[in-house]
């Protein structure tokens, strides 16, 4: 009697320390869950934009399903009629309609350190708990020289990210990427420059990694690597297709999501048969609110067996 119909939920998560990017400051922020009832089961996702993205807003996609009166059928139209719009919608829809195989995922993936803020206590304390790779984020007031000493402690085999989110200009580029040219321990410099700036085209593309810059891999042709945030890129199917065609290497990321669309972001991930450390060390940074149940780590396992009826009841 359900069939075809949508529920969805409203939800705010504060973080227990605000989130320091090179674009602010973000100390909460807002989360769609989806489910839709197909095929006489529930099926879950997430709606889960990120600053900084162009992606659709909570209201949008709120208002969007309102219009196809909570029917799946009449939303699926709706979107047909706008092929690049709603991408966090679309990621969650395909959720909804892949839960039965993406729910009994319990693969394990190998996650990087997620260091914020960024200094000399925060770097060396992640390594402790045991991640082989550091990924944290700088700002244009991050001083390289700083950044030199405490990277000198870390062992040789020690690797490390930075992610700038789009704020340098070009001469702290430059600046960075002769950091990078020096000191073998990083990996890349992640979208240091705004999006569509000119000058990627100049930049060697084997220490950049774009992650702002990628937002749907139909219009992407950078050869370097990609940082994909699988509930932001849009339809899962179009996703996976490409994936399979196209031999870029990829970091699979997350955008703090809830256990739902983590559990659809790690399935994803775990589709692609390229081998590299993700970014899903995004677990415990919430006040706590119910909305996180894997365990956090460098290694990142899916949730099977899990009961996401019971789950949705307990957080409604
Ligand atoms: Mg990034």
């Amino acid at each position: 009697m359900d069939e075809g119909k949508i529920e969805f939920l409203r939800v705010n998560r504060h973080f227990r320390n605000p989130i320091v990017t090179g674009q602010g400051s973000v100390s909460s922020i807002e989360r769609l869950l989806v489910r839709c009832h197909l095929g006489g089961k529930w099926g879950y996702g997430e709606v889960a934009p990120w600053p900084g993205f162009a992606t659709e807003s909570i209201s949008e996609a709120v208002h969007v399903i309102e219009q196809s009166a909570y029917q799946h059928s009449n939303l699926l139209k709706i979107l047909s009629l706008s092929s690049n719009s709603f991408p966090c919608l679309r990621a969650a829809l395909f959720s909804c309609s892949h839960w039965e195989k993406i729910s009994r995922f319990e693969g394990e993936l190998t996650s990087a350190g997620l260091v914020t803020p960024l200094n000399a206590s925060s770097l060396h304390s992640k390594w402790k708990e045991g991640f082989a790779t550091l990924k944290a984020k700088i700002t244009p007031t991050t001083a390289v020289n700083e950044v030199r000493c405490w990277l000198k402690d870390l062992p040789d085999y020690a690797r490390v990210r930075f992610d700038a989110n789009a704020s340098l200009n070009l001469e702290q580029t430059r600046c960075w990427l002769d950091f990078v040219n020096e000191e073998n321990r990083i990996e890349f410099l992640e979208q240091p420059l705004p999006v569509g700036h000119q000058e990627y085209s100049h930049l060697p593309s084997d220490k950049i990694a774009l992650d702002e810059s990628f937002l749907t891999p139909e219009m992407s042709s950078w050869t370097g690597t990609l940082i994909v945030k699988p509930l932001l890129v849009g339809d899962g199917l179009s996703l996976l297709n490409w994936i399979r065609s196209h031999p870029s290497k990829r970091v699979y990321s997350s955008v703090f999501e809830t256990a739902i669309g983590r559990q659809t972001a790690l399935w994803i991930a775990a589709q692609d048969s390229t081998t590299t450390v993700h970014g899903f060390d995004t677990t415990g940074r919430f006040q706590a609110d119910r909305l996180d149940r894997h365990v956090g780590g460098p290694k990142t396992k899916g949730l099977p067996r899990f009961d996401w009826n019971q789950f949705w009841h307990e957080i409604k």
